[in-house]
């Protein structure tokens, strides 16, 4: 499905030119390759972000030139069209082991039949951000910060999106007016001064749009940051030409914020597409989801947060998988998430850890979890823990 908003301007593919192999020290990023159905298209169209656009996986005979679709695919595929279509970039499907069902790029973008099984607990909304609404577009629930929905496109339908409910639903495409609404509800709040720039995702906006959206931020003059939350980095790198960089970077400050879950998506396109925008000025965090199967393994983590830091991408959050509709599957119990970080802390830069939250059902916000390292608290001392359990104590001063 691309939509006129995708695929404005022929020009947007310029500067997108990723050279074979990044290195840092003994670390390669290479490049993500064509897999088995794309040998045959020009490095042109192929770097074009339209092209990928344009020929995204999403139907089954799209899907069996690319894999070996097992039975459970198959039928995963049949029964959830409906419910959530897929949609993959060749450029994300090319990363996808062809005859392992269990690889972690396609574990995330391939239907399963885990998806059918809706479990009592879960909920279309699981974050409450409907009710959080005080117009529509826009989820105010933290004193000085919101979310910001700008489109309901994404280039790739993560299987684990916790936004099922809009994402890749074009009857609720969000309409110039609601980004108008949006746009005047932050204007005439002034308790905001951070916008989190969300969707669907942000970058299936045209730039022209995306240009409007940051400048009329910046000139709000109590919003200090802004945030545009995208996947495209890891789906879709392409889309992050010279055209685009130049109209971002007038806009800072601002941060981008993605969404790597494992080492495989850390590629030379990736690389490529970060350092075009750090070199622009603009920080990037990474905002992981723990999911079974994929990233549920502290060696795992700690290779990802050591890949992502020479991208220059800061590990900002691992969050447990949220209560969304038929995502049980990827589910994990908490002790893992609070495990992982007990393996990073101490026992590796602390830049590659970052904070294991629950955004908590029904709108509580998110909630971080960690290792226990107080051992014993009072008036006079606390007893602490590191990271090699060895305890210490640490006197707390007379007066307080
Ligand atoms: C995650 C989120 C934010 C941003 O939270 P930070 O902890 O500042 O990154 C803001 N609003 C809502 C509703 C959120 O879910």
């Amino acid at each position: 499905m691309t939509n006129a908003q995708n695929v404005t301007g022929s020009e947007k593919t310029v500067g997108f030119n990723p050279e074979p192999v990044y290195r840092v020290g003994l670390n390669e990023f290479p490049t993500g390759g064509r897999g088995r159905a794309w040998g045959d298209v020009p490095a042109s169209q192929w770097n074009s972000w339209i092209w990928q656009q344009q020929n995204r996986v999403r139907t089954m005979p799209d899907l069996e030139r690319v894999v070996d679709v097992t039975k459970d695919e198959h039928e995963a595929f049949d029964k959830s069209s409906e419910l959530f279509n897929m949609a993959i970039t060749p450029y994300y499907a090319a990363l996808m082991d062809p005859t392992d069902p269990d690889c972690p790029i396609r574990l995330q973008s391939v239907p399963k039949m885990g998806e059918l099984t809706v479990q009592p607990e879960e909920m279309e909304d699981p974050l409450a951000e409907e009710r959080d609404m005080p117009v529509p577009g826009i989820t105010h629930r933290y004193p000085d910060r919101v979310l910001f929905y700008t489109t309901h496109h994404c280039p790739v339908y993560c299987r684990h999106c916790t936004r099922k409910r809009k994402v890749s639903d074009p009857g609720s495409a969000a309409q110039k007016k609601q980004l108008e609404d949006g746009l005047e509800y932050i204007r005439k709040t002034p308790s905001i001064r951070d916008v989190v720039i969300s969707g669907g995702d942000p970058l299936s906006n045209s730039d022209e749009r995306l240009d409007y959206i940051l400048g009329s931020l910046r000139k709000i003059p109590h919003i200090e940051v802004f945030r545009l939350g995208t996947r495209n980095l890891v789906t879709l790198p392409h889309r992050i030409t010279d055209d685009f960089v130049r109209i971002i970077a007038q806009h800072k400050p601002f941060y981008v914020h993605t969404h790597f879950n494992h080492p495989k998506e850390c590629t030379a396109e990736a690389f490529h597409a970060c350092a075009k925008i750090a070199d622009a000025g603009i920080p990037i965090n990474n905002q992981m989801v723990l999911m079974r199967g994929i990233n549920d393994d502290p060696q795992v983590v700690k290779r990802l947060n050591h890949l992502l830091l020479m991208m220059r991408v800061r590990p900002y959050y691992i969050f447990q998988c949220d209560m969304s509709q038929g995502i049980s599957h990827f589910r994990t119990p908490v002790e893992v998430g609070i495990n992982i970080i007990e393996h990073l802390r101490g026992h590796t830069s602390g830049m590659a850890v970052p904070h294991f939250v629950i955004d908590a059902p029904g709108g509580g916000g998110k909630i971080p979890l960690i290792p226990n390292y107080v051992l014993s608290k009072d008036d006079e001392k606390v007893v602490v823990r590191n990271y090699l359990n060895k305890e210490y104590v640490y006197p707390q001063p007379k007066q307080k």
